[in-house]
């Protein structure tokens, strides 16, 4: 069966646009805040070997940065991995290259030095990012890429399917909770591939962590290697003070990328930059907090949460609804479509069994293939009677009626909103009128 175009006829005079679909795991990039708020996420550490060139007297990688941030009453989120040491046999790639740290796969801190990095060899860096209040998420335990993607030339290893990825991400879970009872609530997918064999992505991994999707809107510079420190130090901050000059909210609501460890020249310039980061912030009056903390404070990328529609959302959020699209934007604006409507209502309920429809390579409707985003998510609301799919077809594109409105509302929440003479009904609109429905 293949797969079934929702669009009925491409437009050609326009760019192709990438489809954003509804999901219940959000990629978390920047977010609508209402001050000068920022986060910075801290990527493949913890990191036990010093600074390079270290000018802190052998204090850990790790340590350097969480001591820095707390000097300004900032909090960091560190997207950890587990360990890499398994990550062999393998050699040495080109330094300077991608591969610097190995031909085939990741090794953190370095080649050779595995035991030297990771949650599972770095417990007490752990505890002390716990007890300096700053958040751990999730970058996979061995650091291994979901997928193959044009990037990962040559030897480069990935995982083979979902079942290992599945397996990798809860192994690193189970660390972090056995050890801390610390449950981690954000991912990022190690090299930043999302291509998981078979049909799937890392929006199925996290939503069958829970997880949400952790991003970052602006890069901090950490990893390309240049002539010399001081100008890889230089290209950490001096980008943010030509930007915050132009203007001084640029990095409200931004998530900002770094590098807990070494980049491919094998130095460490974050641990010089990023008191002159937070300088820069602090001199602008900003607060950086950990990026779940900036995620209750604004949930989504376009509406602000003080707004109407924002304020809706978030209930709906917080009631296991899935408001938002895969890029954390709500676009209050669009007009709601049938497929969008059975995903915002069932998307976390139907995450396994989106699993089993691709696999089995089945289409459960005539005009939706297995692979369709909204395939599960319609079979069950057409199972529980919430919407119907006459003639075996669903029209996941169509806007959503003021009769199938009803329907579903009676049917998903037992109350029945008045029939309006509406010909389609927007996002924004349609959470007004759920929220008010539920009772304010
Ligand atoms: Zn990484």
């Amino acid at each position: 069966m293949p797969f079934v175009k929702k669009t009925p006829r491409p437009d050609r005079s326009r760019k192709k646009k990438e489809p954003v679909w509804i999901s219940p795991v959000r990629r978390i990039e920047r977010v609508a805040a209402a001050g000068r708020v920022c986060a910075i996420a801290f990527m493949d550490g913890p990191c036990m070997l010093p600074a390079m060139p270290d000018r802190f007297r052998g204090k850990p990688l790790t340590l350097v940065l969480a001591e820095t941030l707390e000097r300004y009453g900032a909090k960091g989120t560190f997207a950890v991995v587990g360990d890499t040491s398994g990550n062999y046999p393998d050699r040495p790639g080109r330094a300077g290259s991608p591969a610097w740290n190995g031909a085939a796969w990741d090794h953190f801190p370095d080649f050779g030095q595995d035991k030297l990095g990771g949650v599972v060899h770095c417990p007490e860096l752990v505890s002390r990012l716990l007890a300096g209040g700053h958040e751990i998420a999730s970058h996979g335990y061995a650091h291994i890429p979901f997928g193959w993607s044009p990037p990962l030339y040559g030897p480069r290893r990935y995982q083979p399917d979902l079942e290992g990825v599945m397996t990798d991400l809860r192994r690193l879970h189970k660390v972090m909770e056995d050890g801390w009872r610390y449950p981690m609530r954000l991912s990022s997918p190690p090299r930043g591939v999302d291509n998981i064999k078979g049909g799937f992505s890392s929006y199925d991994a996290y939503a069958l962590m829970g997880y949400q999707y952790l991003a970052a809107g602006f890069d901090g510079a950490g990893r390309a290697p240049m002539a010399s420190r001081e100008a890889e130090v230089g290209a950490v901050w001096q980008p943010m003070e030509r930007l915050l000059l132009e203007d001084p909210d640029a990095f409200r609501g931004q998530i900002i990328f770094q590098k807990d460890g070494f980049n491919m020249a094998r130095r460490s310039p974050i641990a010089g930059g990023l008191d002159k980061q937070l300088q820069l912030l602090t001199d602008h009056g900003y607060q950086v907090v950990t990026v779940s903390e900036l995620l209750e404070q604004a949930p989504f990328r376009d509406v602000p949460a003080d707004s109407g529609h924002g304020r809706a959302a978030r209930r709906l959020l917080g009631l296991g609804w899935c408001p938002a699209f895969q890029d954390n934007a709500l676009r209050p604006e669009a007009a709601l479509t049938r497929g969008e409507l059975a995903m915002m209502a069932f998307g976390w309920e139907t995450v396994r069994r989106r699993v089993e429809l691709v696999r089995s390579g089945r289409a459960p409707f005539r005009d939706m293939g297995p692979r369709d985003p909204y395939a599960a998510a319609a079979a069950l609301a057409v199972e529980t009677g919430a919407m119907a799919a006459p003639g075996g077809r669903f029209r996941p594109g169509a806007p959503v009626s003021p009769v199938e409105l009803a329907q579903f509302c009676s049917t998903r929440l037992g109350r029945t909103p008045p029939l309006g003479g509406w010909e389609s009904i927007s996002h924004g609109e349609f959470f007004l009128l759920i929220v008010e429905l539920l009772g304010g």
